[in-house]
């Protein structure tokens, strides 16, 4: 199928862009378009126009200091995944970057793209909300933030007005004593997962468990965040306390049946995913602040 006509507009500054989504409700930015792109062809959507903002080069960037990692809207996730400091500062980036689609999609694909269209079997959306990050957008009439556990209210909806431009994903370091983990399982390498699991665990001075969080993709309606340290009351992480983080994901989760997995198979994967990422997060714990 081809997609309805629509016109385009490749604005070479931010006010150009931001007018241009002003002055056009129906209009429609264009990042990667590895999710518009086929959006279009079948048209599945049709906007009257596409604002083209890959002429924007000062929005290409990747920042790390001891705060987080900035990611500029025409950040690609490979500039993303590839970028040592962003690695050192938050090392779940990389790992989740990692799981996302394939190289070739992930060369022109953009990170701040994947929070906007706000898929929750994206990986970055729940990545995003497990770190606390936020989500930095413009409009003709000013700036403001959006903290990622406000931007998902729906299956590809988010809280972004039709004339903003998200400009900044930013994302905190990863703190002291901490470490992370993330795994999936997809019918094949590459494919959006029938379940996923990001892990954040921290420990205190003495190594004890202080902190199990985890995110869960392809499970909800909307990326989803559990808070598990209960099942970790005696600081360790024993298979027993595995087990139970692995009940509490169990009974969070609200998969649906599709034609590529049912609700009861989607849980299961929650359980046992959550185990093996927790498992593993902990064993990545930092005793020192990398940068
Ligand atoms: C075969 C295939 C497999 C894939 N597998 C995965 C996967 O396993 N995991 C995964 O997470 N993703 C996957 N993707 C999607 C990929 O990660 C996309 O790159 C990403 O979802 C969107 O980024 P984009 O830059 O391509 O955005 P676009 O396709 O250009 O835009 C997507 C949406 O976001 C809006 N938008 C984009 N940028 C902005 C901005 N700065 N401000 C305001 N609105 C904006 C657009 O208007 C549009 O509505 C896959 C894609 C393909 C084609």
């Amino acid at each position: 199928m081809k997609p309805a006509p629509f016109s385009y507009l490749r604005p070479t500054t931010l006010e150009e862009a931001l007018s241009a989504l002003a002055a056009d409700p129906d209009a429609k930015v264009l990042a990667g378009g590895q999710s518009l792109v086929p959006l279009l062809s079948m048209r599945l959507a049709h906007p009257s126009a596409l604002v083209d903002i890959n002429g924007l080069d000062e929005l290409a960037y990747v920042r790390s200091d001891e705060d987080g990692v900035r990611i500029g809207a025409l950040a690609r996730h490979a500039d993303v995944e590839s970028d040592d400091s962003a690695w050192r500062v938050q090392p779940l980036l990389r790992q989740a970057l990692g799981l996302v689609a394939h190289p070739t999609i992930r060369n022109r694909g953009t990170t701040v793209g994947s929070l906007v269209h706000a898929d929750a079997a994206a990986e970055m959306p729940a990545v995003a909300t497990l770190l606390g990050a936020r989500l930095l957008v413009a409009s003709s009439e000013g700036r403001r933030t959006i903290d990622a556990e406000d931007l998902f209210i729906g299956p590809l909806e988010s809280t972004l007005r039709h004339d903003e431009l998200a400009l900044e994903l930013q994302v905190p370091a990863l703190p002291a004593r901490s470490g992370t983990a993330i795994d999936e399982v997809a019918r094949r390498h590459g494919d959006y997962a029938l379940c996923g699991v990001a892990s954040v665990v921290s420990v205190g001075d003495s190594g004890a468990i202080e902190s199990v969080r985890a995110a869960y993709l392809s499970v909800s309606l909307t990326p989803l965040v559990v808070d598990l340290s209960e099942a970790f009351a005696d600081g360790t992480a024993s298979d027993a306390n595995l087990a139970a983080a692995g009940e509490i994901a169990t009974g969070a989760v609200d998969p649906e049946t599709d034609i590529h997995a049912s609700a009861d198979y989607r849980r299961h994967l929650a359980g046992i995913l959550t185990r093996r990422v927790v498992a593993r997060a902990h064993a990545s714990v930092r005793t020192e602040e990398v940068r």
